[in-house]
């Protein structure tokens, strides 16, 4: 029996890109190939990964599924499993940012985590520990972002 895909981005665009002929690399998850669904010979298919999927694009206008059939894939093939998205990734490990809600005093009441691929996720402190979080906002106030500058914009806000 042969070996599962694992689902990460990796695997999945090489298993692609290992079907496709005279494949260039032009940038950051980003290759250039032939098509396979046209008599191509200038390399018009674009590959790009994705966070979650494989985009292909033939620049002579082949659709997505007749490329994927002529190297014996399908469509599924080219989503990434939805099971990734709900890990949290360690701190720093991606690009994230972070918006801290506070209450009038500089409290951190919640945060609201923007991921790659436009994601976003809502956790509050752990109440026992305020150096974890807890993935879901019960319990807490909703704030307005900035809501101490906006209160109080002449006085400097403690940060921590
Ligand atoms: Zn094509």
């Amino acid at each position: 029996m042969p070996n599962s895909p694992t689902g990460s981005s990796g695997d999945r665009l090489a298993l692609l890109l290992a079907r496709l002929d005279r494949v260039k690399r032009v940038g950051v998850d980003r290759y250039e190939a032939l098509c396979p669904a046209h008599d191509d010979r200038r390399q018009s298919l674009s590959v790009t990964a994705a966070d979650d999927r494989i985009l292909l694009k033939c620049h002579a206008g082949c659709e997505t599924k007749e490329v994927v059939s002529k190297i014996a894939l399908q469509m599924s093939d080219l989503f990434l499993e939805k099971r990734r998205s709900e890990v949290i990734p360690p701190a720093g490990r991606r690009s994230e940012v972070v918006y801290r809600y506070e209450d009038e005093t500089g409290r951190l009441l919640f945060e609201v985590v923007r991921l790659p691929g436009k994601t976003f996720r809502q956790r509050r402190p752990h109440p026992n520990d305020p150096t974890r979080r807890v993935p879901n906002l019960h319990g807490v106030t909703r704030v307005l972002y900035g809501l101490p500058k906006l209160l109080y914009p002449s006085r400097s806000v403690p940060s921590g």
